[in-house]
């Protein structure tokens, strides 16, 4: 295989479908990486990139294109591969280590992404999948060895979305305080993310977690994956049957939706102090009395997937427990268009992986 043109899947126009086009990759300079893609995890992300931007409520739309995002895009960020040629520099990492990638590349010189979070770097956002060319393709191209995660023994279609949707769960969990056996835990909207937050904090913490999501197949998934308890948001009276059968007694929901609802409900749902966090990106506008800050001692945070020392901790973990098998739909990436348009649709089972 020449290692030197990479097959990509791109899309040349916002909105529009992805295209096959392949270019010349010079050779690796300095610590610089060359993977030779095995697996690429499709995430509902994705969508919203494709659609040049998130919706922000009340009608606006957030812009990546006004954000300096450059066409065509190749998207993926949850890239596995393995290493196929290294920059002369390289030294942590060898032609044929099995890895995955951190995607969420900030400037990689200041101080916050030297300490390994280069997703909150205040300088620039050089996201692979966005802003960087993306795991739609054969090869890529990685700026620094330090963004690879070697896998060991994991299957490598599952630890591929460790990337996203594995730090993601894993780094909102963490932001929570330390919890003991009579506190609750709300997990609401009980996806891939979310059932392996379900799976994470039921098997590293004592509190008790509970689910909240408006399938049957995903609550009765979720009590199978630790959850002590699972409930309908849609039910009439949802908020106070959450509420009683927690004995009033929530210290933190974490809500993997990001919608109007979904976050109106976490907010109700804690206790005083109780902490809300808010990871999902469905969209829209977030309302709440402003006396129920104080009135509540409410702490309300956001979270955004997770540095790169978390994805390590991640796969450590996934190494010593068995997280929950999320469904994996492997798919050839020649079919990636028909894939986002399943993923949009709501057809797809557990997550879509394409294979190069
Ligand atoms: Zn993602
Ligand atoms: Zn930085």
């Amino acid at each position: 295989m020449n290692y030197r043109c990479a097959h990509r899947w791109a899309f040349p126009k916002w909105g529009g479908p992805l295209e096959e086009m392949s270019d010349e990759l010079p050779a690796p300079t300095g610590r610089e990486v060359t993977v030779r893609i095995t697996h690429c995890g499709m995430c509902h992300s994705d969508l919203h990139i494709q659609a040049g931007g998130f919706d922000m409520g009340g009608g606006k739309m957030s812009s990546l294109e006004r954000a300096g995002t450059k066409l065509p895009v190749t998207m993926g960020h949850e890239i596995g591969g393995e290493v196929v040629e290294v920059g002369p520099e390289v030294t942590d990492a060898k032609v044929g280590d099995k890895v995955i990638v951190y995607p969420w590349l900030g400037c990689g010189q200041c101080p916050v992404c030297q300490r390994g979070d280069d997703h909150l770097c205040t300088r620039a956002s050089r996201n692979m999948g966005i802003q960087l060319p993306g795991g739609y393709a054969d090869l890529v191209r990685v700026p620094h060895e330090r963004y690879l995660v070697g896998i060991g023994s994991l299957e490598p279609a599952r630890a591929a979305t460790f990337a996203c949707a594995g730090i993601t769960a894993y780094g909102a969990i963490s932001k929570l305080d330390k919890l003991g056996a009579d506190d609750h835990v709300v997990i609401i909207g009980c996806g891939g993310v979310g059932m392996t937050a379900v799976a994470l904090l039921s098997a590293t913490s004592p509190a008790k977690v509970v689910a909240v999501d408006p399938d049957p197949a995903k609550r009765e998934a979720a009590l199978k994956h630790g959850a002590a308890m699972a409930f309908d948001p849609n039910e009439p009276d949802a908020l106070k049957a959450i509420g009683k059968a927690c004995n009033m007694n929530i210290a933190g929901a974490v809500d993997f939706v990001g919608g109007e609802s979904s976050s109106s409900l976490a907010v109700n749902l804690v206790r005083r102090t109780g902490q809300v966090i808010i990871v999902g990106l469905f969209g829209g506008e977030f309302r709440m009395p402003l006396p129920m800050f104080a009135l509540k001692s409410l702490r309300i945070s956001g979270s955004y997937v997770a540095g790169l020392n978390e994805l390590r901790e991640l796969v450590a973990l996934a190494q010593r427990m068995t997280l929950p098998q999320i469904p994996l739909d492997l798919r050839p990436l020649a079919s990636v268009n028909q894939a986002l348009d399943d993923l949009a649709k709501g057809r797809v089972v557990g997550r879509v992986v394409l294979q190069p």
